[in-house]
């Protein structure tokens, strides 16, 4: 059997299956000449199984949606779409506006998903009364946070239906492994999946040492894959993590769709951990 016959998949706590690789869009819609590759790029990557599309309100001030919008207007019900809203916005009143605003760009009259994109000042309580409002009118199926560290999660769960929270996204990948040490189990612990964005760590830029390490890449090669492909199968190896690299060239876009299917034996997992290292202590959560 070839390592790209399996794909892999993630499970929400109300049963809901996605894919463990999905796709990131920010960047995108900054460019008008670049609108048709990105397009593209996202319809071949719900061709190829990379169902789950992330953008946010903020990508290009709007732009990226408008993007994702132009994308999947004729196959909206292959897609699970996960929009963010500003931490400004995510008041009781400002959070239906700004929801509105992103279901237009979207071309769309739900969000499968839709994430405070980090913590403000406006009080969690109201954010999940909003939340849990923009469900019952039917224009989220479902709501989560993003950039929350453990003790964020567990007040979190203090306030009434803040166990609703279907996900955390944050920054996750072999070179930043600092959530290793609590947020994952405490997610896995409360049946919550993590969504982990830079899984490639912006392909490489974010750590130069990781796409240029020697045994990384001599493990890529023995495992005939390339080093973003290791990167984020490397991400999702546990079940509970589901990977959102963004890609606008059709060739990464191709290599990240069969990433889904490559695993690890542990001698490989332990090289890995012997250079970059899993945390032994807390370490604060890394954000871009
Ligand atoms: P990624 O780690 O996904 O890296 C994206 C970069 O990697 C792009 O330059 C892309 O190039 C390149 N790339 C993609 N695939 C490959 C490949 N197979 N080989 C080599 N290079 C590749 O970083 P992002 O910051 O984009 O994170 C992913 C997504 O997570 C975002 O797009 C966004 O949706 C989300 N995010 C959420 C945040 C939050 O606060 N909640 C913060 C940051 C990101 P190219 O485009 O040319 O293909």
């Amino acid at each position: 059997m070839s390592q790209f016959e399996t794909q892999r998949s993630v499970k929400l706590a109300d049963g809901t299956i996605i894919p463990a690789i999905g796709q990131g869009t920010w960047f995108m819609g900054e460019n008008p000449s670049k609108e048709m590759d990105e397009i593209s790029a996202l319809q071949l990557g719900v061709e190829l199984g990379m169902t789950l599309i992330d953008t946010a309100e903020m990508y290009a001030n709007g732009g990226a949606e408008l993007i994702v919008g132009k994308a999947i207007k004729h196959i909206r019900n292959k897609v699970f779409l996960v929009s963010k809203v500003y931490p400004h916005n995510a008041g009781k009143n400002s959070a239906i506006k700004a929801c509105e605003n992103s279901l237009k760009r979207l071309q769309t009259d739900y969000l499968d998903l839709y994430l405070l994109h980090w913590r403000g000042s406006i009080p969690l309580a109201e954010t999940v009364e909003v939340m849990e409002n923009l469900k019952a009118s039917g224009k989220i199926k479902r709501w989560g946070v993003s950039n929350f560290d453990t003790d964020d999660m567990k007040q979190l769960w203090q306030i009434t239906n803040g166990k609703n929270c279907a996900v955390n996204q944050v920054l996750y990948h072999l070179g930043s492994r600092g959530i290793e040490y609590d947020l994952i189990p405490w997610c896995k612990d409360h049946q919550m999946p993590i969504m982990a964005y830079c899984p490639i760590a912006q392909g490489g830029t974010l750590r130069k040492d990781l796409m240029n390490n020697k045994i990384v890449q001599d493990i890529a090669k023995a495992k005939q894959c390339t080093t973003a492909q290791l990167l984020l199968a490397w991400c999702i190896r546990n079940g509970n993590v589901i990977a959102i690299p963004k890609a606008s060239n059709k060739t990464h876009v191709h290599e990240n769709a069969q990433a889904s299917t490559i695993s690890f034996n542990q001698d490989e997992l332990d090289l890995l951990d012997s250079i970059f290292t899993p945390p032994k202590h807390k370490i604060h959560l890394d954000i871009v």
